[in-house]
């Protein structure tokens, strides 16, 4: 089938959407060394065909390649193509459920992106999209992404009374909303999911679930999905010991229209960026401060007063807070094409202000 043909399986379904990454990764001495493989060699009918044994006859699967890549490679264009993709599907009555392989590296933008563009839609549809992924290459002894597919379409399948229909990520036994979930090691297999609140697949958590309902009754409406050439320009700057004024100041002589400024504790980033920075509101660029910690939350006006115009990013990661921040900037030029009086901020502002779930 073509991607850009809609889906025409009319039976009840459950469609899987083949990005590529480790579980369709193949290593030349998988014996001897698992870990130095290519990701993105496996199609996804191989790999769907490896588990449908140990799924339940009467449940039909239908796979889709949308990509075949190593996710760190992940591009803006597919995002595109996959938001679309994820859409149409989530309004075709024939599908159940949607399950995405996707590479580790980059699921943690990926989910944000489809829960800030799909996640209503999936949730008035009582749908829910899995993504998954695996840690070991398919050819790898105790390859982990069968049982990571298998779970992922058990989940995707289960009556929505069992747990509401949104965006969600899968792996490791353990599932958690896709935009919590985040690749925190380099090489733990456990890595995907280390730190997120989850539950584990088999046995929904109902704590965990009351924090998924609280999320999902915040996110009022889907963003617009950009256009394949629409997304802006944001970069992710990091400030550390030694940080110069010429980095900030080489983009402004750039197209670039925000910044991801992932400062040092709490999000303060290095003095030598304060005059530039001032200059880069000026001048109309997007500035957001984000913690490179990895971990916990960043503040308004914490540790100082924020230059005016500048959002701090709440709980959102540096390559979470890229995705929310281009996402913002494309719905407030939409905003602004349809007379509203929104400002990138105030859609930043949903993103960034959605509860995180303990
Ligand atoms: N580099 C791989 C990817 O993100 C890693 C993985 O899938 O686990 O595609």
């Amino acid at each position: 089938m073509s991607l850009h043909s809609p889906n025409t399986e009319q039976s009840p379904h459950i469609l899987i959407l083949g990005m590529g990454g480790t579980i369709a990764g193949i290593a030349p001495n998988p014996e001897q060394n698992p870990l130095q493989y290519r990701a993105g060699q496996v199609d996804i009918q191989d790999l769907v065909g490896q588990v449908q044994q140990a799924v339940p006859e009467n449940l039909k699967l239908i796979a889709r390649q949308v990509a075949n890549i190593n996710s760190r490679n992940m591009s803006e264009e597919l995002m595109t193509e996959l938001g679309l993709v994820v859409q149409q599907a989530l309004t075709d009555a024939a599908v159940k459920g949607i399950v995405i392989t996707h590479g580790t590296d980059t699921m943690e933008e990926t989910g944000l992106f489809l829960q800030a563009t799909c996640g209503k839609l999936a949730l008035k549809q009582s749908k829910r999209v899995i993504i998954t992924g695996s840690m070991l290459p398919g050819n790898a002894p105790h390859a982990d992404g069968p049982s990571n597919l298998l779970d992922a379409l058990g989940w995707a399948s289960t009556p929505p009374e069992n747990c509401p229909g949104g965006i969600y990520a899968v792996i490791s036994g353990r599932g958690c909303l896709a935009m919590d979930l985040a690749k925190r090691h380099a090489t733990a297999l456990n890595a995907p999911i280390q730190s997120s609140p989850s539950s584990a697949v088999n046995l929904i958590n109902p704590s965990w679930l009351s924090g998924v309902r609280a999320v999902q009754a915040a996110w009022i409406e889907d963003f617009p999905i950009p256009g394949a050439g629409d997304w802006p320009w944001v970069e992710i700057l990091t400030s550390h010991a030694g940080a110069r004024s010429q980095t900030i100041n080489h983009w402004l002589t750039s197209r670039v229209e925000g910044l991801i400024l992932a400062g040092s504790g709490s999000g303060g980033v290095h003095d030598a960026w304060k005059i530039p920075l001032e200059e880069a509101l000026l001048k109309q660029v997007a500035l957001v401060r984000t913690s490179r910690t990895g971990a916990g939350h960043t503040l308004a006006n914490i540790p100082e007063i924020d230059l005016a115009g500048c959002m701090a990013s709440g709980a959102l990661s540096a390559p979470r807070a890229r995705i929310a921040l281009q996402l913002a900037l494309y719905a407030a030029k939409q905003a602004k094409i349809e007379g509203k009086g929104l400002t990138w901020q105030d859609f930043f502002a949903r993103i960034a202000g959605l509860p995180v779930i303990q």
